[in-house]
């Protein structure tokens, strides 16, 4: 097994690594920037190291500094979490390199999966449903594109292989607007992404956001945690995610997870990570594989009892995985609100001091945070301070308890969502189950 971590993320996710490197009796190197000298694993880690500034270009992007924090350190695994540098495979590539384990797959998949072109081939070539697309980048040949788009049928969407964050995508909606909106999204990414390469997809008018966990190991063996939905969006952020999906089958789940499955194991995929499906009319369609822990990870901890964080450390360490498939039960429903330090209805972040904070428990109540009473949220990264999950047998009981928990949840001093996640929570079509990705904005008047 590995013996010290060096945790190149912050916030919760980190402090979420720590606790998972302390149950397994591991090390921990905690790297932080000079603005969060105060966060919660920053105390707990066994040492600590100051990468730089509080901009993140030079401090938790910083990929010279974190790998000379870990020689300095000796530790001789590198987990990086998800955003930052965790689907970077010069990263990885360079972790590998200088003597340390990157706890996650290899530098040649995360650049396969991080090219949407490329990831779209592997994924047909494994056999996973992929959108009705132009099957490959669009070339300058305005003919073959305009026959494209007649074959793939109107609206249809164009989007950058190399685009990220719900940026480098456009919607077409007639022929007439097709080649100007191909060369306007070519030159919006080569600026963006320094990579032109666009391709074209089927638009989707209604779809729901639904996900599939995968685990792989180095020797050859792949198991699925089934499904998460994650169709409560804002901006392509999302804000509430569940599992299991409401409505999809025991035989749905069997299939679909099978697939991925088999397509880790063809890739020869290492590590924890999600297929991201578009689901339509009982149709799943393929659009992005990240290959890292996700934020909404804890919802399937709950239903199936794997511990998605000590499996990536122990297939990291070249252990087989602990799990067959069928030992994979899905038990319950577990429901997950991320909790940001944003104005509830302007969404402008809100950093400071926390003036007060009394966590939520109960049974089947997790609250995944790095927040504490007297803490300053700093203004400089990512506004979500904290996830809350409640699991119970059934939905219904997974929704009470969400609704109990954030009632009974208090954090002073600064502003948060918790007011959204309140108004989600009773809003009687989420209560149905199966709302698409544009219900939330819908709700809010947001087009
Ligand atoms: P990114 O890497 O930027 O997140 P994705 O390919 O995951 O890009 O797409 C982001 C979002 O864009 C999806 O969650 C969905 O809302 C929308 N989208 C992408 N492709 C389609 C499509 N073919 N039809 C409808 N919506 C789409």
């Amino acid at each position: 097994m590995l013996e010290k971590i060096l945790i190149a993320n912050r916030g919760e996710i980190a402090l979420r690594i720590l606790r998972a490197c302390r149950e397994m009796d591991i090390k921990t190197v905690a790297v932080h920037s000079t603005a969060d000298r105060d966060l919660k694993h920053v105390r707990l880690a066994d040492e600590s190291v100051c990468v730089g500034p509080a901009s993140s270009l030079e401090s938790y992007l910083n990929i010279p500094a974190i790998i000379c924090a870990a020689e300095l350190t000796n530790a001789d695994g590198i987990h990086p979490g998800y955003g930052f540098l965790s689907e970077n495979s010069e990263f990885a590539e360079q972790v590998e390199s200088s003597g340390f384990k990157f706890i996650g797959p290899s530098a040649q998949a995360i650049r396969t999966m991080g090219d949407k072109v490329a990831a779209i081939k592997a994924m047909k070539e494994a056999g996973v449903p992929t959108v009705p697309g132009s099957d490959g980048p669009l070339d300058e040949d305005s003919e073959r594109n305009i026959e494209f788009g007649r074959k793939i049928g109107y609206p249809v969407i164009i989007k950058a292989a190399g685009g990220g964050g719900g940026r480098g995508m456009r919607v077409v909606h007639a022929e007439g607007s097709l080649l100007n909106s191909i060369q306007l999204t070519k030159s919006e990414a080569a600026a963006a992404f320094n990579n032109d390469t666009v391709y074209m997809e089927k638009f989707l008018g209604t779809p729901r956001h639904i996900e599939i966990q995968v685990l792989a190991d180095s020797h050859g063996n792949a198991i699925h945690l089934g499904e998460r939905d994650c169709s409560m969006q804002r901006r392509h952020q999302k804000v509430v995610e569940e599992a299991p999906a409401p409505g999809i089958t025991e035989a749905q789940r069997a299939e679909i997870g099978e697939r991925c499955a088999e397509a880790c194991i063809r890739m020869g995929y290492e590590g924890a990570g999600t297929f991201e499906f578009l689901f339509e009319n009982g149709e799943f369609y393929f659009i992005e594989m990240n290959t890292r822990v996700q934020v909404e990870h804890p919802v399937t901890e709950m239903i199936t009892w794997v511990d998605i964080i000590k499996e990536q450390i122990s297939i990291a360490s070249g252990n087989p995985l602990r799990y067959k498939q069928e030992d994979i039960q899905i038990q319950g429903h577990a429901i997950e609100c991320r909790i940001n330090a944003e104005d509830s209805k302007t969404f402008l972040p809100s950093p400071g001091k926390i003036t007060l904070y009394h966590a939520p428990g109960g049974p089947g109540v997790r609250m995944d945070s790095h927040i504490y009473n007297g803490y300053t949220v700093p203004p400089y990264y990512d506004s979500m301070i904290g996830k809350l999950i409640t699991y119970g047998s059934t939905r219904e009981s997974a929704i009470a308890r969400m609704n109990g928990a954030l009632s009974e949840i208090v954090i002073e001093g600064i502003k948060t969502n918790i007011d959204l996640q309140k108004e989600i929570l009773s809003d009687g079509n989420f209560g149905a189950g199966g709302t698409d990705i544009h219900y939330l904005e819908k709700k809010l008047g947001i087009d």
